[in-house]
């Protein structure tokens, strides 16, 4: 629809990426979680969009590049006390268009290929979830002061003195009355 901001629309999924290089495309747009099906796999949940910024142009040497950057937030299983733990994801990336495995060989370093289909078209969905998978952190944790296994169980307070005087005989005895 017309009416809609480019900020509020969806990415389309899949797209003719030399047609949007040589208009010089930018987009300011998101991706429903929903529609990412390994991402809802590999995390708790993700109930957030994926916020996604990117540019299609002509890089060094002509080459056809995608610019851009994403955020969002999951829910991932904390590796410290199992519970859900929500984890901001970011990041950015350079992309290079290629046809084939000659053309990704050829590609200067610091552009990671990305294959385009016979007629030419990207799937900018799947291809924004590839970056966004790679972003997934291998051991996602709660800060050390929220997470739960982290916090003690309540006990009488003791100051450092008190913890001096305890008798190791006193702790065997409480043990075998259990
Ligand atoms: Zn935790």
């Amino acid at each position: 629809m017309m009416s809609r901001t480019m900020a509020e629309a969806q990415l389309p999924k899949r797209v003719d990426a030399g047609k949007l290089v040589d208009s010089n495309q930018q987009f300011t747009a998101y991706i429903d979680s929903a529609n990412l099906e390994r991402l809802n796999d590999a995390v708790v949940r993700c109930d957030e969009p994926i916020h996604c910024q990117m540019v299609f142009e002509r890089g060094t040497d002509r080459k056809r590049v995608l610019t851009g950057s994403f955020h969002t937030n999951v829910v991932m299983c904390c590796q410290r006390c199992l519970g859900d733990v929500t984890i901001p994801l970011q990041g950015e990336y350079k992309l290079g268009f290629v046809l084939n495995d000659e053309q990704a060989k050829a590609l200067p370093r610091q552009l990671e290929p990305v294959e385009l289909d016979e007629d030419g078209k990207l799937d900018l969905w799947s291809t924004i979830e590839d970056e966004v998978l790679l972003s997934l952190p291998n051991f996602p944790m709660h800060p050390e002061s929220e997470c739960q296994i982290m916090q003690p169980e309540p006990e009488p307070e003791y100051t450092d003195s008190d913890v001096n005087r305890v008798n190791p005989f006193d702790v065997l005895a409480k043990l075998k009355q259990k």
